[in-house]
């Protein structure tokens, strides 16, 4: 039978109260929990990461675990319909991948899609089904922590990470058992918390939403998408958990999205901090109407959806339409047929795959963001010393939102590098700043390993300063007083202000939290075994005091366009310290003859013959943006459209093609209406985003 109709058949045989436990997330620390699922008033668990105040550490997730709970359901609830298991599993489960701000920076929808892959493959071997990833929100504000967690800063990049990232979790039917289901959060405009501040107030107009902040979640919906998670905050005094015209005209009715929609964490109670609800009842009333399906762990449907309904103040008809939803979803993953999880699956768990795709991803990922020559280093004769809070840190590698990496199967950056050396090299170490100093004489280069622990990037960890945390710079300046080399290995959640490190390193080498396998990838990269590819997903500002500071801003009356005279600040210059986009490499790339045709019409074709003029084989991310001159709004200076990533061997050559047809060239306007307005456009092929082979093309009509 259709899922349709099977869906029906269901629901005529439901009570109010079994329709309402479907709306309901618990997490699995709960003590009623079985107790609830038993009387079919459980839709779904989480298995949370955080446990409830009082109850203690948690037990590790078990598939023996999750079937017992799911049994329960099956057997003794009165519609025995499963339950849906979720978790947040963000860049990998027991094998870690780089925070996605890193994954990013790889620029490769493939390495997103296979970290995806492996984190389904071993998140549902436990009998996870639902994980709560990719999070979509553009951040353009650095100091706002959860910005580790995302894809960046842009629009286009953002989207097509997450469409690689959805595919990944999804696979390409969601009744496999190794896959899990999708949720794109946070829906919407999550990153434009004011000031950096987690869960703060938001403004954004029509068309900033409709061309910032909305593609990357229509795109994800487009590919399928299984779920949506509505953010915490307000937008313009709207709490998100209560917007009915994003939550349903925009994201169920216009784009067509037709599963579930969860709140965040409790998100639905919230409303009552937020002012606009008086009470709990009211809450649960604003929630269910705006198109939140499912309340994450607030209890709020639980206790009053049933009261709503049977006192007339909401209709059945809307408790139906979510419980629809998330039974659809159900369907889909084919939990009716297969509820339960093959115990012996945990065998993937850190599988040798796994590994090299982790590792994979995290060569890929980093960014060289400084080299005076100095990298790749000699595997001997050298006196090496590694110092700094983070040279032989473990944990710390795997970043912000890991709840089931496996720590033990870290190897710290020094150890790696101890390995990646030959037998000729010399490596110091020290505990503290002082014996450093004192050993870092002796050495001919110095790798400080330096940056941002775990917890002060992520989610609620925001920060008012981009520098390296206390004590980081002063040991780089003292290095420098020394003239001893330094090579510094990034980590961070974010992108940070790193002017004085810029004047004071020799090279500076991005690694933001690499994950399982990202001290090998760093060591091969040190020493040459690798060539460094990532370019940066987000703008790095010299200074915290320039943000929001991003590439694709709007441009402005003043300073006039040829001014080179003015600046905006009368203390700092307006451009950044590294551009979006930005990356070296070990070799040179080389880009020549811009060539702009006409493709049918309001179609063109862009390329360019990018070389590799180095002696090195390495790979250059090809990034093509455009410009639309004179339009009813005014247009951001520049937008990625395209970008690819290339391979090339030394001398090699490739002509790198992009095609530009109406839908890559309009927008949303001040109403929010999508438009596509002929005209001249400007075009750029090149490294980054300040730097390219330039052109123009005209498109006369629509
Ligand atoms: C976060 C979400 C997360 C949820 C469940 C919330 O605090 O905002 O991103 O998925 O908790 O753990």
């Amino acid at each position: 039978m259709a899922v349709e109709a099977q869906i029906d058949r269901l629901l005529e045989r439901m009570s109010l109260a079994e329709k309402v436990g479907q709306m309901c997330q618990f997490p699995i620390s709960l003590p009623q929990l079985e107790d609830r699922i038993r009387r079919g008033m459980a839709g779904s668990v989480i298995y949370s990461g955080t446990p409830l105040p009082g109850t203690g550490p948690q037990d590790p997730v078990t598939a023996s675990r999750l079937n017992r709970l799911q049994r329960i359901a099956i057997e003794e609830s009165p519609s025995g319909i499963p339950l849906l298991i979720g978790r947040d599993v963000l860049h990998g489960y027991k094998t870690v991948f780089p925070i996605p701000l890193g994954m990013a920076a790889s620029w490769s929808p493939e390495v997103v899609r296979e970290a995806a892959r492996v984190a389904a493959r071993e998140a549902s071997a436990d009998g996870i089904r639902w994980t709560f990833a990719p999070m979509l929100d553009i951040a353009r504000d650095p100091r706002w922590g959860r910005i580790a967690e995302g894809f960046g800063e842009d629009p286009y990049l953002c989207s097509a990470l997450g469409v690689a990232a959805v595919q990944g979790f999804q696979g390409d039917n969601l009744r496999n058992p190794e896959t899990v289901l999708a949720c794109a959060k946070h829906y919407a405009g999550y990153g434009a918390a004011e000031g950096g501040r987690d869960y703060n107030t938001i403004e954004i107009t029509t068309a900033t939403m409709r061309n910032v902040y909305l593609p990357s979640f229509h795109a994800a919906v487009q590919a399928g998408a299984g779920s949506i998670m509505a953010a915490f905050p307000d937008l313009g005094g709207v709490p998100v958990t209560a917007h009915r015209e994003l939550l349903t005209t925009i994201l169920k009715e216009e784009w067509g999205f037709d599963g579930l929609v969860i709140s965040d964490w409790a998100a639905i109670d919230e409303l009552r901090y937020h002012g606009v609800a008086a009470d709990r009842a009211e809450a649960a009333r604003l929630a269910a109407r705006a198109g939140v399906d499912m309340d994450m762990a607030a209890d709020v449907y639980f206790d009053e959806l049933v009261g709503q309904v049977e006192s007339g103040a909401l209709p059945e008809t809307v408790i139906d339409e979510a419980v629809r939803r998330i039974l659809r979803v159900k369907f889909r993953l084919g939990l009716f047929d297969q509820p339960y999880t093959d115990e012996g699956r945990a065998v993937v768990h850190l599988r040798d795959d796994h590994l090299q795709a982790a590792r994979d991803a995290a060569a890929k990922s980093l960014v060289l963001l400084k080299n005076d020559g100095i990298l790749p280093l000699e595997k001997s004769g050298l006196t090496i010393g590694v110092f700094g809070p983070l040279a032989d840190a473990r944990r710390t590698l795997f970043g912000s939102w890991v709840l089931d990496g496996v720590e033990d199967r870290v190897v710290s950056i020094l150890d790696r590098i101890r390995e990646t050396a030959a037998d000729g090299a010399e490596i110091l170490t020290a505990e503290l700043w002082d014996d450093a100093l004192k050993r870092a004489q002796r050495c001919d280069v110095v790798i400080a390993v330096m940056g941002e622990g775990i917890s002060r990037s992520g989610e609620d960890n925001c920060t008012t300063t981009l520098d390296l945390p206390p004590g980081q710079q002063a040991f780089l300046d003292a290095l420098h007083a020394l003239r001893v080399p330094t090579v510094v290995v990034l980590l961070a959640g974010r992108s940070l202000a790193l002017e004085r490190v810029d004047q004071t390193a020799s090279a500076i080498l991005m690694a933001w939290h690499p994950g399982t396998e990202g001290a090998q990838a760093i060591a091969d990269a040190l020493f040459g075994d690798a060539n460094p590819s990532g370019k940066l997903p987000v703008t790095f500002p010299r200074t915290v005091g320039q943000v929001p500071l991003y590439y694709n801003h709007r441009p402005t009356g003043r300073p006039l366009p040829d001014d080179r005279k003015h600046t905006r600040y009368v203390d700092q210059l307006d451009s950044p310290l590294y551009p979006f986009g930005y990356g070296l490499s070990y070799t040179t790339f080389e880009y020549r003859d811009l060539r702009i045709t006409p493709d049918g019409p309001s179609v063109v074709t862009v390329s360019a013959e990018v070389t590799n003029t180095g002696a090195r084989a390495g790979d250059e991310i090809v990034q093509l943006y455009i410009r639309d001159l004179v339009a009813s709004i005014s247009r951001p200076v520049k937008e990625l459209k395209g970008f690819a990533r290339v391979s090339l061997a030394p001398g090699e050559s490739q002509t790198v093609t992009f095609r530009l047809a109406a839908e890559d060239l309009g927008f949303y306007d001040a109403t929010g209406r999508w438009t596509f307005e002929p005209g001249t456009f400007a075009v750029w092929v090149g490294p980054d985003s300040a730097r390219g082979l330039s052109g123009e093309f005209t498109i006369d009509s629509a």
